[in-house]
């Protein structure tokens, strides 16, 4: 059905409603291969405007595409006709109550203003995915967004306290506490975080702060044999020291980052890690120079510790540069965000190697060996039709391959259009059900950003699903 027009017009603005063909294809996308286009996009400017269209979409009964930035990687903010509502004009740091330790925020924060208003402070908002310089604190809530730093500090769920949320029915809650503890009723802040949504629109977050580390130490190291590299990352984290940053790239991720850069890696080893501690000054010479001990006792074939920020930002130029070296390799590539305990990165990455044979691809595995969430990264030609199949049944066959050893289809990305087809093999059948139950208790009319999540009907989408 069309759009009622005259009355969105008359809840934003005429200025802040876009309907012609070129507006509304910069809205049919986001950073996976999908797309497909709204009727129409609002940029509401407070949660009183986003209920009053929440109500019209129930009475006229079309589709709500929430969106943040559109970085997602699984399709989640994608329309299907319907009307896409951005948050970008909620993008106020409402409050920082260094005393108390939290802030208020509005959705459409970008998460890297945000932690760098909160740096003036002393203070600190640990969550770091990589897409921080551009996507919205909104976004990050709704898909749980995580990134190196999680095996210290977790993720974004772990420093969500409260929300503002308007359901997909129009009323606007408030969930959650400003306090640490708050034990009253249904923990409703914690369904909302990774609903992808589906669930209710934020429109203000709380959340947690932490004192700003006082400094940081960093140091890398080769291992011939892959199965040492996470020895050395398990050892280091039985010593009880916690490093904040524990990354990992296999020798496929080392070739083609020596190959593009010529900095001197070790190509010749099966593993590399880059880990990073922080803290006070006091103790972190010596939680380094205990890693690196570690790392030799695991037989590190060389270990280099930074002495200066210059030096620290060389031993971060290879991880940063893995993107850009990969697309050397192949124009495309399927990254999978798979995640397993970390005592069975090994096995999970001889596996892909096995599944890269077998299928006649090439898969670069890198990532954040600390929490066993591995970047799983299937290079291929998108022209290449043979490629593109064998591709897709790796990834099947991927996913089995993690489930099978406890872990998980998504530590990051979600689930979306992408994994939906996936998602009950996680889940099981009933557990997916008592989802669907969730959903429809709460969007009876199946407004909220429908076909995410579900099994989606994706036929309607151009790209590529994985
Ligand atoms: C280069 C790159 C690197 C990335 N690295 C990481 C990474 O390290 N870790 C990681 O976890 N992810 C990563 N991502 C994925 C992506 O950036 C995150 O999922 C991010 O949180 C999405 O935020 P966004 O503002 O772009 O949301 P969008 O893509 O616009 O939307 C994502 C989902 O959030 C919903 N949504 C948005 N705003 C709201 C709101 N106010 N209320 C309710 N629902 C809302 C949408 O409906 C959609 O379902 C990366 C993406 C790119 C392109």
């Amino acid at each position: 059905m069309s759009l009622p027009f005259a009355i969105l017009e008359a809840i934003v603005g005429g200025e802040n409603l876009l309907r012609s063909p070129e507006e509304l294809y910069c809205y049919s996308f986001d950073a996976s291969k999908m797309r497909s286009a709204p009727e129409g996009v609002v940029f509401p400017a407070n949660a009183e405007q986003i209920s009053a269209i929440v109500k019209l979409a129930n009475e006229h009964r079309f589709a709500l595409y929430p969106r943040g930035a559109g970085s997602g990687m699984v399709g989640a903010c994608i329309p299907k006709g319907g009307l896409v509502l951005v948050t970008n004009r909620l993008k106020s740091i409402l409050e920082i109550d260094g005393d108390n330790m939290i802030a208020v925020v509005e959705p459409g924060v970008i998460t890297a203003d945000f932690q760098e208003a909160v740096s003036k402070q002393g203070l600190f908002y640990p969550p770091d995915p990589a897409s921080l310089a551009f996507s919205t604190m909104g976004g990050n809530v709704a898909m749980c967004s995580g990134g190196p730093r999680a095996v210290k500090y977790g993720v974004t769920r772990d420093y969500l306290l409260g929300l503002e949320v308007v359901l997909p029915t129009g009323e606007l809650i408030r969930t959650g506490t400003r306090t640490m503890k708050g034990v009253v009723g249904y923990d409703l802040t914690r369904l909302m975080v990774g609903s992808e949504g589906t669930l209710g629109i934020f429109t203000r977050l709380v959340v947690r702060l932490l004192p700003a580390p006082q400094s940081v130490r960093t140091l890398t190291a080769g291992f011939e044999k892959l199965e040492c590299a996470v020895n050395a990352v398990c050892q280091t984290l039985k010593a009880r020291i916690i490093p904040s940053t524990m990354e990992l790239m296999d020798q496929a991720t080392i070739c083609a980052v020596e190959n593009h850069l010529h900095i001197g890696l070790p190509t010749l080893a099966e593993a590399m890690v880059l880990i990073e501690v922080d803290g006070p000054d006091a103790v972190l010479d010596e939680e380094v120079t205990r890693i690196e001990e570690i790392c030799r006792g695991q037989g590190a074939i060389m270990t280099r510790k930074a002495r200066s920020e210059e030096e620290r930002k060389r031993l971060w130029l290879a991880r940063r540069s893995i993107s850009p070296a990969l697309g050397r390799i192949r124009s495309g590539k399927i990254n999978e965000d798979v995640t397993v305990p970390r005592t069975k990165v090994p096995e999970l990455i001889r596996s892909i190697g096995s599944l890269a044979k077998k299928h006649e691809l090439v898969i670069v595995c890198f990532g954040h060996a600390g929490d066993g969430n591995i970047h799983t990264n299937i290079m291929l030609d998108r022209k290449n039709e043979g490629e593109r199949t064998r591709a897709g049944r790796a990834v099947e066959e991927l996913f089995s391959i993690v489930l099978g050893l406890g872990g998980t289809i998504s530590g990051e990305h979600g689930v979306g259009m992408a994994k939906s087809p996936f998602i009950e093999r996680e889940v099981g059948s009933e557990g997916l059900e008592a989802m669907r139950r969730i959903k429809k208790a709460l969007d009876p009319l199946n407004i909220m950003n429908p076909g995410k999540m579900f099994v989606a009907d994706r036929t309607f989408i151009e790209g590529d699903f994985t």
